[in-house]
């Protein structure tokens, strides 16, 4: 069933929003060679609840899963696509393709957002084909949000995301098996947002509802494997991976997106 968000619940998902984008961005400073992932989940940990909030991942039990996910922050780095579990045996060096992907609960409600980064070194080189899987992924959020007009459908945004990534002339593996999602009472909502679609197919979007959507394009296949962990996807020929998301309201007048400072 998708939830159509009331005005006081828009007002609490716009602050959480905000708060979480704060949140992911300042994580996103300390990612740097030596670093563990471990320590920058629980210093995602902290600042959330240094606000009075509460981390979303943590101890959250998807449908199916074994054992509830330990951390607050999902860490995924190189050919790990997302849900990557933090370790503090986990070191990240130069190279590294660090997906971060952080939920946060606000006054009862939910938010999500993801992003990417390559980590570099002052005078290193970066490995062109890595940007651009970033670069290309990035883009490919900002045509989902821009798809994410009232009256239109989910399958459109899918057809949006999957046109724009085929007309590049690299051939990334866009992620059939994991998709964006409706968000807010609960960290997964209904209508699914697969990154690939028909148009005019799916739910139709209305003012009110709030979105999370979120692109996962690989530079080699699409086809993902996951660890026995049970959380950690990872691309099935161990090429790299890169992952962009925000929460979005739909509006009268477009798309809000939400995670933003
Ligand atoms: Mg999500």
């Amino acid at each position: 069933m998708i939830i159509i968000k009331t005005k006081e619940e828009i007002e609490i998902l716009r602050e959480g929003g905000k708060r979480l984008a704060t949140v992911l961005y300042k994580v996103k400073e300390k990612v740097a060679p030596g670093i563990s992932t471990k320590e920058l989940d629980l210093y995602a940990e902290k600042l959330i609840r240094e606000m009075g909030d509460t981390p979303a991942f943590l101890n959250y039990r998807p449908a199916g899963a074994k054992t509830p996910f330990p951390a607050s922050l999902c860490i995924s780095v190189n050919d790990e696509v997302v849900h990557g579990i933090p370790n503090k045996n986990r070191i990240l060096k130069e190279g590294d393709i660090v997906s971060l992907d952080l939920g946060l609960k606000h006054e009862g409600l939910f938010t999500d957002m993801a992003l990417t980064v390559i980590i570099a070194v002052p005078g290193g080189k970066i490995n062109p084909t890595n940007k651009k899987l970033l670069d290309i992924t990035e883009k490919a959020l900002s045509v989902a949000i821009d798809a994410a007009q009232g009256g239109n459908t989910t399958g459109d945004i899918g057809y949006a995301v999957e046109s724009f990534v085929h007309a590049q002339k690299t051939k990334l593996g866009i992620v059939e098996v994991l998709s964006g999602h409706g968000v807010g009472r609960a960290i997964h909502e209904d209508p699914y947002i697969p990154n690939f679609g028909k148009p005019g197919k799916g739910e139709k979007l209305v003012p009110g509802m709030v979105i999370a959507l979120e692109p996962m394009l690989n530079i080699g296949t699409k086809n993902v494997t996951l660890d026995d962990d049970g959380y950690t996807f990872r691309t099935a020929d161990g090429k790299k991976s890169a992952h962009f998301e925000h929460t979005v309201l739909i509006t009268e007048g477009g798309p809000e997106i939400l995670t933003k400072t």
